[in-house]
């Protein structure tokens, strides 16, 4: 084997919050730790985050507290969350946040100076830290800084292509450089999958190009169990036009900060549809849900901030009934509350700045003066690698995950701002888990076989040549299968024909080939994802066909009521001896009694 090989202890793979936060945790712990990402570092998917970062500080509302936000977290998840891990993330997600703010975090302020928190879907008070809709952005910052002042080892452009392991248990990783399309080979005593999700398995999605699922991949290809991937969420607001920007995100805060939505006849819809267990903490008319996104702590919230799979699949029964927008959508104002706020377009540009350049640029429309078409885009993974709820390891010794790449947090449907909380908390977590495995445990070997078979796989492209298929386009078909068949709205007879599609687009990978040379080639980087996507996009597609039932995420127009039966367990996938494909069943554990009357207390 004559390529390099780089010495660590602890490595991370992906430099997006969770990632960050993991390499400063391990960092902390005394072991040597490289990050490695596909693109520059600092700008991984989490910079795009928006609305903010769910902790029960209770600055704004005092009746806020860590019961509030499990409860809350659980509810919106439908109950198949591990309850572990919402524990622990609604007890330490504040004590992350002010950690951050130390760090140099400049957060948007109350009156007096604390941290703002501001209203988002599913959750009961105020409670997400935010910077404008910039939230990511200061979080990356903040992490970055922090992380580069700890000495960390930062490999960027460069792609993790598998992982090795010595008897089981994780002994590092073979990648390749995007710059010069040379590999290199990383030997470590921990790895921490931190790549992100898998949005571009679908043709509408508001992840960025590096989502491709390869964290996921990489951690099944050696043995690690895949939880829950039926639950791919829709958010229901993404821009719908032009064209070209279709899937880009419209963040939640829009309806937080008191935008509603309306069908083309100009009725507010969401009041048409109120899910009994939301019934209760939902507002009876639009006055009232007005005064709950002005902080009216005797108001309740209004029906736009429901939880986003039921958000998403009520504009997309406004669309099926005809009542969309001109183009596919419904529509999203803001622009209203200038009847209830004399200066409302100062407002809306303070409150929402991205929002506005967005979609000044990108759609020539003025959101403080007219209403924005919108509609639902993939755009979050609550399944992922399943590991233990307190250290974050894999069922692979060795092997860790947090932030998106990882299952549990969020059972069948996430709440907003629960997502950056997850990667500080649970990037933390895993960093000082990773750390301390790989203080317990000697070095590992490097098997030049593993890697011999990886660079020979990854390389047959070029072998194939440009006659070969073209990536792009399996992708580009994969995509439109995805989103066709195993969408917002599911049944068996499409998700049984996208698993036969499947078997026919893998047929054509196997002949993907490329021209050109090695050097920022990417038709070959496509060539190396696609094999991601499909292997992702058939977990998927064999979870929902699985899951015989209407929950969360997971819509079923064959089973459209949520069932007492397959509320008992998670989907879990794993790769058998023979390279198969399985699917178990595992039951959730039952959840203490402490926390079993947090939630009865906040029904
Ligand atoms: C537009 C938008 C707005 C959002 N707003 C919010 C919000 O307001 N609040 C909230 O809680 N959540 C929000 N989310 C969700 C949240 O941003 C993401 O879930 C979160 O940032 C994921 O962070 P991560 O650290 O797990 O992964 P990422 O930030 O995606 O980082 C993944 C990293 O892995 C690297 N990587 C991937 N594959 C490989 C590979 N093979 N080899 C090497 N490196 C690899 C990537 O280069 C990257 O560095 C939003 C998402 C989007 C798209």
């Amino acid at each position: 084997m004559n390529h390099p090989v780089l010495e660590h202890d602890v490595l991370v793979v992906g430099a997006g919050g969770a990632g960050l936060r993991a390499a400063i945790e391990a960092s902390a712990h005394g072991v040597k730790v490289a990050v490695i990402c596909k693109s520059l570092l600092g700008k991984a998917h989490t910079v795009m985050a928006e609305g903010g970062m769910a902790a029960a500080l209770a600055n704004v509302d005092d009746r806020d507290s860590w019961r509030v936000h499990f409860a809350d977290t659980m509810r919106g998840g439908q109950y198949l969350n591990n309850w572990r891990m919402a524990e622990l993330h609604a007890k330490e997600a504040p004590e992350r946040v002010r950690e951050l703010e130390a760090w140099g975090a400049v957060f948007d302020r109350t009156r007096d100076g604390r941290i703002l928190q501001r209203n988002f879907g599913g959750h009961r008070y105020p409670r997400l830290a935010h910077v404008g809709d910039r939230t990511g952005l200061e979080l990356i910052r903040t992490l970055q800084d922090h992380g580069v002042h700890r000495g960390l080892d930062v490999y960027m452009e460069t792609t993790v292509i598998g992982l090795l392991t010595d008897s089981g248990r994780v002994a590092g990783a073979l990648a390749y450089d995007r710059e010069r399309g040379r590999f290199k080979v990383f030997r470590a005593r921990a790895v921490i999958i931190a790549t992100g999700g898998l949005g571009r398995a679908f043709r509408v999605t508001s992840n960025s190009w590096e989502y491709t699922g390869d964290g996921y991949v990489l951690a099944y290809n050696v043995g690690a169990a895949l939880m829950d991937m039926e639950f791919v969420q829709f958010h229901p607001t993404g821009m719908i036009w032009p064209p070209s920007v279709q899937g880009i995100l419209v963040t939640e805060a829009v309806r937080g900060e008191g935008g509603i939505l309306l069908n083309k006849e100009g009725r507010r819809f969401m009041f048409d549809d109120i899910p009994e267990n939301y019934r209760r903490q939902t507002a009876d008319d639009e006055e009232e849900g007005w005064r709950y996104t002005q902080g009216d702590k005797a108001a309740r919230r209004p029906p736009e901030l429901l939880t986003r799979d039921h958000v998403a699949r009520c504009i997309n029964r406004e669309v099926k009934a005809g009542r969309g927008s001109p183009h596919g959508g419904v529509f999203l104002d803001i622009a209203w509350i200038r009847r209830k706020i004399p200066n409302s377009a100062e407002h809306i540009k303070k409150k929402l700045p991205s929002m506005y350049h967005q979609f000044k640029q990108l759609a020539d429309l003025d959101i403080t003066d007219q209403p924005m078409e919108v509609g639902p885009t993939t755009h979050y993974t609550m399944g992922g690698i399943r590991v233990d709820g307190d250290t974050q390891m894999s069922s692979v010794p060795g092997l860790f995950a947090a932030g998106e790449a990882a299952a549990g947090l969020h059972g069948a449907n996430r709440l907003g701002g629960n997502s950056l909380s997850d990667l500080i908390v649970f990037g933390k977590r895993a960093g000082e888990h990773a750390a301390a495995f790989a203080k317990a445990n000697g070095a590992a070997s490097i098997d030049d076989a593993q890697v011999e078979r990886a660079t020979t796989l990854a390389l047959a492209p070029f072998d194939r040549g440009s006659g070969g298929e073209n990536p792009y386009a399996i992708q580009h078909d994969l995509q439109a299968m995805m989103q066709d068949l195993v969408g917002i709205v599911r049944q068996e007879s499409e998700m049984a024909e996208a698993l036969e599609r499947l078997r026919g687009l893998w047929h054509r990978a196997e002949r993907a080939g490329i021209g050109g040379n090695r050097e920022y080639n990417s038709g070959w980087h496509t060539a190396i994802d696609l094999r991601n996507l499909l292997t992702i996009s058939e977990a998927v597609a064999r979870a929902g066909l699985e899951r015989k039932e209407s929950r969360g995420a997971h819509f079923r127009e064959d089973y459209p009521e949520k069932s007492a039966e397959y509320s008992t367990f998670n989907i879990v996938i794993q790769r058998d001896t023979s390279g198969e494909m399985t699917l178990t069943r595992v039951p959730i554990p039952a959840m203490p009694a402490e926390l079993q009357q947090v939630v009865e207390e906040n029904k």
